[in-house]
């Protein structure tokens, strides 16, 4: 049986860091990633031969826990018929046909390969309708790689955006603001200033990439005043929370309608996806029928189409969401039970099937430095803690946890059991 250890450095021989994307690499909570071959509803299988309780999901996608029967068979089924053909298949208008019906604000779609291309895509669309260059971001929101987005704000809240990482040229970044998420006065005092140099505003609805933090009330719909007065195009990032925080995603939950939506993870089952669409009169202005270029060799895939499709006709079924949250909250309150129990300031965020763990003393966590000034050595020894008991969470203290629909009464069991040794240890 191969150790961990050898098989990560065999990957850092030639892959920077052992991994295809930086998150996975255990940087957060110290120590080298684990490798997992095999997946079976809520649990995944390492290469060292152990079950583990997956609260990962594949970073989102897995809402239906791993290698979900059906969806395995019709992305089986499809692959046989052929992998990819580089023109329309029925599948692609099945899979805009479903969407735009249960997200009704994306009236028009456009399939990519990531959520990155989906936001990349968006801000370009946004800018060339509008014709204007500035966008609109918000501190402790990730949407991807995308150059206009790996953006931190300047020295004051109304400065011009500066890179966060080296490659991203001053000249663009300094288009992109960045606020202050759920403060709904920041955002009215810079559209104020400036409202009508801006192209659009990119949010995420609830923000899953600092942990996971609601929206506070009125905060999404501020953005839309705001949008609304000023010509500018509101951009949902649903890349994480589509299909997830109900089935029509956190629009639907808050009643707050986006111009253009940006989707991925669930919407391809587990296959490479992405997506993005809204009002007819904006995509209109996308390639071939608009000046907007947009493209992709293998964007709709038909093994994509069809492991989405699989997977959207499954959590369509009548109180699939509710079920999803009732056992992120029967989780949330049993982790804050035992956290009392054992002495440890602990509290928890619940959105659908969305989970966020924080140990701080305050009661409630709606903004970003609260995340930032949780207690993240404690984060790191619980999440080792369990991650030693079977568990394993999102191997980093700014990431959400998911639950898929395939976590049960057991699952839940077994992890609260973890968790209660994991607090004691640590009380
Ligand atoms: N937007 C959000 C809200 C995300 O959480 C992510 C990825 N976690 C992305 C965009 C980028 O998606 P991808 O990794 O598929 O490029």
């Amino acid at each position: 049986m191969p150790h961990t250890h050898e098989l990560f450095e065999a990957a850092s021989r030639h892959i920077p860091g052992g991994v295809n994307s930086p998150v996975r690499a255990f940087k957060g909570v110290g120590g080298e990633p684990m490798f997992f071959k095999r997946g079976e509803g809520a649990r995944m299988i390492s290469e060292s031969d152990r079950s583990y309780i997956d609260y990962v999901g594949s970073w989102g996608p897995l809402i239906l826990g791993h290698a979900n029967p059906k969806v395995v068979r019709a992305v089986q089924e499809t692959a046989a018929q052929g992998l990819s053909f580089g023109t329309p298949t029925v599948l692609e208008t099945r899979m805009a046909d479903k969407v735009c019906d249960l997200v009704p604000s994306m009236e028009m779609i456009r399939m990519v390969n990531s959520g990155t291309e989906a936001t990349m895509s968006a801000i370009r669309l946004a800018r060339g309708y509008t014709g204007r260059d500035k966008i609109v971001k918000f501190e402790g929101n990730f949407h991807g790689h995308v150059d206009s987005l790996l953006v931190k704000a300047g020295s004051g809240a109304l400065t011009f955006g500066s890179p966060s990482s080296p490659g991203v040229p001053a000249s663009l970044a300094e288009h992109t603001l960045t606020l202050t998420y759920n403060d709904a006065d920041g955002v009215r005092e810079l559209f104020e200033h400036m409202g009508g140099q801006i192209a659009g505003i990119i949010v995420e609805p609830v923000a899953g990439n600092m942990n996971c933090v609601p929206p506070e009330p009125g905060f999404l719909e501020t953005l839309r005043e705001v949008c609304d007065a000023h010509g500018s195009v509101l951009i949902f990032d649903e890349v994480m929370t589509g299909f997830r925080v109900a089935l029509g995603g956190a629009q639907q939950r808050y009643g707050t309608t986006p111009d253009l939506t940006c989707l991925g993870k669930v919407v391809g089952g587990g296959m490479p996806v992405g997506a993005f669409g809204g009002r007819r009169a904006i995509m209109e202005q996308l390639s071939p029928l608009g000046p907007v270029y947009q493209a992709g060799t293998l964007a709709g895939n038909p093994v994509t189409m069809a492991a989405g499709l699989a997977t959207l006709e499954q959590i369509e079924e009548p109180g699939f969401h509710e079920r999803l949250e009732n056992r992120a909250r029967e989780l949330a309150e049993g982790l804050e039970e035992r956290a009392r129990a054992h002495g440890i300031a602990m509290t928890t965020n619940v959105v659908g099937g969305m989970l966020g763990i924080f140990f701080t003393e305050d009661e409630q966590v709606t903004r970003y430095h609260q995340v930032v000034n949780s207690n993240l050595d404690r984060f790191r020894l619980f999440f080792h803690g369990m991650l030693n008991r079977g568990i394993y969470l999102a191997p980093a203290p700014f990431e959400a946890c998911f639950l898929s629909s395939a976590h049960g009464d057991a699952e839940i069991r077994e992890t609260l059991e973890a968790a209660d040794a994991t607090l004691a240890e640590l009380g």
